[in-house]
C-alpha cells in the first residue's frame, strides 16, 4: 500500500516537473534553461553564441554526459529553430525535447541514455527572439502574426548567409573545392548580427548533422536550395538540385518524415509531397540559405523541418505538435551514428585538424576536427576511403558500412621525406612542349 502511495506520489511529482504546453517569451524561455539545468546539471550547459539585433541573448542549451566539452570520436548534433520569428512549434519542440532528455536521462531511459552518453546534443530554440517578440506581440485574430518573420530590422535570416551554392556550380563546371568554400570579407561586413553569430558558432564546433525547423508546410526539405539553371518564366518548373549526397539526404528526409506521426502522408497545407520530403530547389529557389551554407562551408549536414501549416499557431495546439514530433526528433538525431568516423594522426601520433577525407564516387569531401577525429555520413555499402594532409602520404582504405553503427577507421599519417620527394620529382613523366609553347611563329 505503501509503496503505491509512493509511487503516485512520484508520478506525480514527475507530471509537475513537466514543461506545460505553451508558448514562451524570451524571459521565460531563460527560466526553462535555467530550471532545466538545475534538475539536471550533471548533462546540461546553457550558453549564448551571441546577440540579436535588440541585444536578446541566442541561447543554446547543451545536452551530453560531458558538458562543454568534445570528447573524442562523439560527434556534435545540433538543432535550430524560430529562425524566422513567427514560425514558432519547433522553438516550443526543442524546449520539451530539452526537458525531454534531461527527465529521460535521469530516469536511466535507456534509449535517451546512449543517445545523450555518445553524442553532444545543441538545442537553439530561437535564433531571432526579436522578430518572435514582434509575431508575439501581435493580435492573432487581426493579422494573424504574419510579422516577426525577419529580425529587428526586417531581414530574413535565411537569406542573409553568403551564397556558396552559386560558386560550387562554378566550380562543378570549371573545377575548384567542392567542400569548406569560403567567403569574402565585404560579405561578412553585411550581415546581420545573428547571422554571423550562428556562423561563428558552426564553424567552432565540428556538427555532422542538424536540422533547422520552421513552419508554413509540413514536410523534410533537403539541399540544395539554389537551383543549377536560374528559371526563365514564372511558369517554368523549378528543377531538383541534387548534391553529390543526394541519396544520403533523402535518406535523412526521410527518416524525419516517416518517423513523424503525419508528415510522410504528404498531404498537409493543401501541398502534395511524396513521402513528406521535398528537394529544396524543386519547391522554390533559396539564396542564402542556411543548409546549403552547412554543407559548402562545413562539415555539417543540414535539413529543413516545416513543421506545421499555422505557423504560430494557438497553444492548445503544442501537446499533438509535440506528440507528432518526439519519435522523429529522436530518430533523427540517432542518425549522427552511422557512416565512417575515426582519427586523422600525424607522424608523432597526434591528431591532426583539418586533414581530408575523400570517399571515391561522392564529390564531397569533409574534414577532421581540432583534435583529428572526423565524422563521414554514408549509408550502408562498400566505400574506397582516402584520407591526406599537405607535406603526408595519403592513404586509401576500403570500409564496409552498415546501417547499425558507424565503422571506425583511423589513419597514421607518414609525413614525405626529401628522399621521397626526390623519388617523387624523378618520376614525374616528362612530356615535349608543344609547338605553340616554344615561341610566336
Ligand atoms: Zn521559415
Amino acid at each position: 500500500m505503501a509503496l503505491l502511495a509512493y509511487a503516485a506520489i512520484l508520478a506525480w511529482l514527475t507530471l509537475a516537473q513537466m514543461l506545460p504546453f505553451e508558448h514562451h517569451g524570451h524571459e521565460s524561455m531563460e527560466r526553462v534553461f535555467s530550471s532545466i539545468y538545475k534538475r539536471c546539471p550533471d548533462v546540461t550547459r546553457v550558453y549564448s553564441v551571441g546577440k540579436s539585433w535588440r541585444h536578446r541573448d541566442l541561447y543554446v542549451i547543451e545536452i551530453s554526459d560531458n558538458p562543454g566539452v568534445h570528447e573524442l570520436g562523439e560527434p556534435e548534433f545540433k538543432y535550430v529553430a524560430n529562425m524566422h520569428g513567427n514560425e514558432v512549434v519547433g522553438r516550443e519542440l526543442l524546449l520539451h525535447l530539452a526537458e525531454y532528455l534531461c527527465r529521460r536521462y535521469q530516469q536511466n531511459h535507456p534509449r535517451v541514455t546512449t543517445l545523450v552518453n555518445n553524442t553532444r546534443i545543441h538545442l537553439m530554440a530561437s535564433m531571432n527572439p526579436d522578430g518572435y517578440d514582434l509575431a508575439a506581440r501581435q493580435d492573432l485574430e487581426i493579422n494573424r502574426r504574419l510579422q516577426g518573420r525577419g529580425n529587428a530590422r526586417g531581414i530574413d535570416l535565411n537569406r542573409n548567409f553568403p551564397d556558396l551554392t552559386g560558386q560550387m556550380y562554378h566550380n562543378e563546371k570549371h573545377g575548384g573545392a567542392n567542400h569548406h568554400i569560403s567567403f569574402s570579407s565585404a560579405k561578412w561586413n553585411k550581415m546581420e548580427p545573428e547571422t554571423k553569430a550562428v556562423i561563428k558558432w558552426i564553424q567552432s564546433h565540428n556538427f555532422v548533422l542538424s536540422a533547422n525547423l520552421h513552419g508554413g508546410a509540413v514536410v523534410a526539405n533537403y539541399p540544395y536550395d539554389k537551383p543549377r539553371v536560374r528559371r526563365h518564366s514564372t511558369n517554368q518548373r523549378q528543377s531538383n538540385a541534387a548534391t553529390p549526397d543526394d541519396k544520403l539526404f533523402k535518406h535523412l528526409a526521410t527518416t524525419y518524415s516517416s518517423t513523424h506521426k503525419w508528415m510522410s502522408t504528404g498531404r498537409n497545407c493543401n501541398r502534395n509531397f511524396p513521402n513528406g520530403i521535398v528537394n529544396g530547389a524543386s519547391w522554390y529557389s533559396v539564396t542564402g540559405g542556411m543548409q546549403d551554407f552547412n554543407y559548402l562551408n562545413t562539415n555539417c549536414y543540414d535539413i529543413t523541418l516545416e513543421l506545421s501549416c499555422d505557423k504560430f499557431p494557438d497553444a492548445t495546439h503544442l501537446k499533438n505538435e509535440w506528440s507528432g514530433n518526439r519519435e522523429a526528433l529522436l530518430s533523427f538525431m540517432e542518425q549522427v551514428h552511422r557512416g565512417v568516423k575515426g582519427i586523422i594522426r600525424d607522424e608523432n601520433g597526434n591528431g591532426y585538424p583539418n586533414g581530408l577525407i575523400s570517399v571515391h564516387g561522392i564529390d564531397h569531401d569533409i574534414t577532421s576536427g581540432n583534435e583529428g577525429d572526423y565524422f563521414r555520413l554514408l549509408l550502408p555499402g562498400v566505400y574506397w576511403l582516402t584520407a591526406s594532409a599537405p607535406g603526408y602520404h595519403s592513404e586509401t582504405t576500403q570500409v564496409t558500412v552498415n546501417d547499425s553503427a558507424p565503422s571506425v577507421v583511423d589513419f597514421d599519417l607518414k609525413l614525405i621525406s626529401m628522399e621521397d620527394f626526390i623519388i617523387q620529382q624523378k618520376e614525374i613523366p616528362t612530356f615535349p612542349r608543344r609547338a605553340s609553347e616554344n615561341g610566336p611563329h
